[in-house]
């Protein structure tokens, strides 16, 4: 679980996060939408500390992440992150992807590793992909390996940043039907997104940021079919 309490982050002078309070309950998927430039990326990256908050706290499983004595290694070995760009290593096949870090941040042996790959690979329906390279899959396929990657760690929760955006329209289906399935299986997420059919049917709560703060969040159903404020009204007016 995630609770962020009174969230700021500057940029120099730039506050691009100005007081965010949320959380993210165990076993839920947590919608993040708004206009670019927000804050979302911003927020998501604090969460796993890819940036460090100007203040304010972070609590990831009770554990204080912004507290100096956090063993950040081990906080963000809970928190698998995948963002819009696949980030896979193009010189090394897909099995090589999902153990590299199992062996080296884990500790596992070969055998163990390419078993938990070849299990997590079967997750993302790509077990026949195993020894290709990055380069000969589809944008989609790509991003299916990068999660099974993130997964392959065993972490606690996961954050996407924009999963599909990258993704031409007819591979974007089976990203969302990965992500969808590892939901019904009770993983913990936090997903930035403009897909707001995914947040309506698998999202538990959505979120709306603009400007750097929280402007209105609710059951996804709701804040879609009946906005409260007028800049989500106009955002969903124009996305939806
Ligand atoms: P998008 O939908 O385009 O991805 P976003 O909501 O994710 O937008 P952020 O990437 O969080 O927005 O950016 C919020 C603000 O912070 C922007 O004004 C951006 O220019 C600024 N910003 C983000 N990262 C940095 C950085 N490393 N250095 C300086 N400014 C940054
Ligand atoms: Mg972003």
């Amino acid at each position: 679980a995630i609770q962020v309490r009174d969230l700021h982050k500057s940029f120099g002078d730039n506050e691009v996060l100005t007081g965010i309070d949320f959380s993210v309950d165990h076993g839920q998927v947590v919608c993040v939408v708004g206009p670019s430039g927000s804050g979302k990326s911003t927020l998501l990256r604090c969460v796993n500390r890819l940036e460090e908050p100007t203040s304010g706290q972070i609590f990831v499983e009770g554990i204080d992440i912004t507290d100096p004595d956090t063993e950040l290694d081990k906080v963000r070995s809970r928190i698998g992150m995948v963002f819009q760009q696949f980030n896979l290593f193009p010189h090394m096949t897909v099995l090589r992807n999902l153990t590299i870090a199992q062996q080296r941040a884990k500790k596992r042996g070969k055998a163990e590793a390419e078993t938990i790959a070849r299990e997590n690979l079967d997750k993302v329906g790509l077990a026949d992909k195993i020894h290709a390279f990055p380069a000969h899959l589809s944008g989609g396929q790509q991003q299916r390996v990068a999660i099974a990657r993130a997964l392959s760690m065993n972490p606690d929760m996961m954050l996407f940043d924009e999963p599909t955006s990258a993704l031409d329209p007819e591979l974007v289906g089976d990203v969302l039907d990965v992500m969808r399935a590892l939901a019904h299986d009770g993983m913990t997420m936090m997903v930035v997104t403009h897909e707001m059919g995914f947040a309506r049917e698998v999202g538990d709560k959505l979120v709306f940021m603009d400007g750097g703060v929280i402007v209105e969040e609710g059951d996804p159903v709701q804040v879609l079919n009946d906005p409260q404020h007028r800049r989500t009204q106009s955002f969903l007016s124009k996305v939806l």
